[in-house]
């Protein structure tokens, strides 16, 4: 793995490249101050002084490599950036002021009017408004196909087609994409791959490593995974970085705040335990849901019933902590599931360490046609549970009281 040189003089330890996950996660990216600090500095400055006119120029000319602006980079943004850049595999990484604000950065930097965007159909709500509403307005057209069909994919393909854009696992359906497969079509037709890992994570998943040219995350959901603050990133090779996606960040100005970077950067330090733990208690939780009488169906990709189990254990290391299931009955049913909960937060959001639970048609895929809605399979009788770190007792004691036993 080489090292990135992106804004800022930041140069990594040099002993990063043999070091294992774990130690990544507590010491990658890490640099101390004339102080000494043994925990990550937080550097609350807009801008850095210069030692003359000279080195003030060399600075903005690039020349030196020392940081000037806070829009552009900060001492403890980079050390967020290093840090996951070392967990992804990833030559560079730049940190952004939100999971939206890194696919908005993907696509303004990489795209030119008349271009072509590939997509899964199931994507991130604001990511489909991000692309359909906006996106358009510029000329960039997308095509959305299912996520599983790699035929499709291929056939979306048009000589303006510069990007395959995909989440996987699905929300909130848990399906998979094959991550090497679409990379193949993805260059077959010179386009790059994009892969929004914010369900699993580098801690589960590396899609680089699987040949994507790109990762995006949301940072607000599992790094930070404490539910406190909103971040985002992207990653992959310096040539895609470096230039043009953080030129346009250090112009548009969507950059992390270091105080977000500080709070995440520490997230990062506990993510393969939380990820490790959480996919454990999601499978107990999606077995136990698979025999109760008044669940119809339960998705989870580390369950041997999912259609794509084999291909998420070979791509996964877990299947991640996300747990869907149809109540038997419709809404009615479904909501009365939701209504019981006093230990799950019935909330939309994910990622955190306390369980959540959604009612995804009349939520996060509420301003959905219904027919379209339904021919995804997010019907109303689905609910979409985020499992945090309760214990799984207390979550199954709490959504029996719904399920009416
Ligand atoms: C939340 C989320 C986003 C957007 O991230 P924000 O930090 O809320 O901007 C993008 N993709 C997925 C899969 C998400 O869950």
């Amino acid at each position: 793995m080489t090292h990135s040189h992106a804004p800022g003089g930041f140069e990594p330890p040099a002993d990063r490249p043999e070091a294992g996950p774990g130690t990544l996660a507590v010491r990658a990216g890490t640099v101390r101050s004339a102080f000494g600090e043994h925990s990550e500095a937080l550097f609350l400055t807009s801008s850095f002084v210069f030692d003359s006119a000279a080195q003030a120029a060399a600075r903005f000319a690039g020349d030196d490599p020392g940081f000037v602006y806070s829009r552009y980079t900060n001492p403890t943004t980079r050390m967020f950036e290093e840090r996951l850049a070392a967990l992804e595999g990833a030559e560079c990484c730049v940190s952004t002021a939100s999971g939206m604000a890194a696919i908005l950065a993907t696509v303004m930097g990489l795209m030119q009017a008349g271009d072509h965007v590939v997509a899964s159909r199931s994507l991130f709500g604001a990511t489909t408004q991000l692309f359909d509403r906006f996106l358009a307005k510029f000329g960039i057209t997308t095509t959305y196909v299912a996520l599983t069909d790699l035929d499709a994919w291929r056939a979306a393909c048009g000589p303006r087609t510069r990007l395959f854009f995909v989440e996987t696992p699905s929300n909130p359906l848990t399906e998979i994409a094959d991550i090497r497969a679409l990379a193949d079509i993805a260059h077959a037709h010179g386009a790059w791959l994009a892969v929004d890992n914010c369900f699993c994570t580098p801690a589960l998943q590396r899609p680089l490593a699987l040949g994507a040219d790109l990762v995006t995350h949301s940072a607000t959901k599992y790094l930070d995974g404490q539910g406190r603050v909103m971040g985002g990133a992207v990653l992959g090779a310096a040539r895609l970085i470096a230039d043009p996606l953080t030129a346009f960040l250090r112009n548009a100005g969507a950059t992390l705040a270091p105080f977000n970077a500080w709070v995440i950067l520490k997230g990062l330090e506990t993510l393969r335990l939380r990820m490790v733990a959480q996919s454990a208690a999601a499978l107990e939780l999606a077995t136990w849901l698979e025999a109760h009488p008044a669940v119809a169906r339960v998705f989870h990709p580390a369950l041997a019933s999912h259609p794509q189990h084999a291909l998420a254990m070979r791509q996964q290391s877990a299947g991640g902590a996300i747990v869907s299931f149809e109540v038997h009955g419709g809404r009615d049913a479904a909501w009365r599931v939701v209504d019981a909960c006093r230990t799950l937060s019935i909330t939309a959001n994910l990622g955190d360490t306390r369980s959540t639970i959604t009612h995804p048609a009349s939520t996060t895929h509420g301003r959905i046609a219904v027919a379209t809605r339904e021919a995804a399979g997010i019907g109303e009788r689905l609910l979409r549970i985020a499992v945090g770190l309760e214990d799984v007792a207390d979550l199954q004691r709490d959504l029996a009281r719904g399920l009416g036993s």
